[in-house]
């Protein structure tokens, strides 16, 4: 580990988050995200100058008022900021004890944390997720699985479990393995997830999840693979549960988006995939064994 790089990355997160700040804003609103280039004050319109949008530090020199009119800055800023900036470091530190995962490993998952960051706070406040953060990543994803394969077999297990694991089907061609793996995970992962929203819309009588949330998961399969996109899927009601007793004790009836909890399981099972995936398996594997001992009946 590199203390310098580790900050490197820290000073990167803030200035990505700072930009994701702009995008949570005006993503939902049909604003452009580059047009005008400068953020602006939500109030006055007064353009920000460079010194005034220093990622984390402008925030507290300003003591969270716009120079202009006063208003009041919302937390939300710093919050996403921070957050990035602490993911980044930490998946930094994180990735340099996996040994399969090379430089394409770290730039997908940055991406990754950036577009579920941003779909977060989004989904929080709009109950939307946009289809311009889900669907050209997952579409990118996939062509970047062909680059770097071991992103579909889980690079926490090093190069030798990539052999082992399943990409040696393809022969030489690791590449093009990693390639048709990304296409499937999206398939695979979009499929169960719009599947079993069909059967809970079915049971509930109203809509279990959005589409949006569908798609996320596209996304996620294409950079996690299907695997720790299906545990994903399946932590993240643990987020809403914890949701739900927060909204017992502060008594406020909303609904829930349930975008936030997926992201949420999503860096969870990112950061451990080694914990989680032989647990996974061997859990798929007992299932398999119990069905298969009904059916042998
Ligand atoms: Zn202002």
């Amino acid at each position: 580990m590199n203390t310098i790089l580790t900050f490197w990355f820290f000073a990167l997160g803030a200035a990505v988050g700072s930009f994701l700040n702009v995008c949570i804003y005006r993503l939902p609103r049909d604003k452009s995200v580059n047009d005008p280039p400068r953020s602006f004050c939500p109030s006055c319109g007064h353009q920000l100058s460079w010194f005034d949008n220093i990622p984390l530090v402008s925030f507290f020199l300003l003591g969270r008022c716009c120079r202009h009119c006063g208003l009041l800055i919302s937390w939300r800023y710093v919050l996403v900021e921070t957050l990035t900036a602490c993911l980044f470091a930490l998946l930094y530190i994180r990735c340099n004890t996996w040994e399969g995962a090379r430089w394409g490993v770290l730039m997908a998952y940055c991406v990754l944390i950036a577009a579920l960051i941003a779909s977060t706070f989004i989904d929080a406040e709009f109950f939307i997720i946009p289809d311009i953060i889900t669907l050209p990543l997952a579409l990118a994803g996939i062509l970047w699985c062909g680059f770097f394969p071991e992103l579909q077999t889980a690079p926490a297990f090093g190069e030798q479990a990539h052999i082992s694991r399943g990409l040696a089907m393809y022969g030489r061609q690791a590449n093009l393995g990693g390639f048709i793996s990304a296409a499937i995970s999206v398939a695979i992962s979009g499929g169960v997830v719009y599947g079993l929203r069909a059967i809970g819309t079915l049971i509930f009588k109203r809509e279990a999840m959005g589409i949006g949330d569908v798609k996320l998961m596209m996304m996620v399969g294409a950079l996690l693979g299907w695997k720790l996109a299906i545990c994903a899927f399946f932590i993240a009601p643990f987020f809403g549960v914890m949701f739900g007793i927060r909204q017992l004790i502060t008594r406020k009836q909303s609904e829930m988006p349930y975008g936030p909890h997926l992201a949420a399981a999503t860096i969870l099972v990112m950061f451990f995939q080694d914990a989680v995936l032989p647990r996974f398996e061997n859990y798929a594997r007992a299932m398999a064994q119990l069905f298969q001992m009904i059916a042998g009946r």
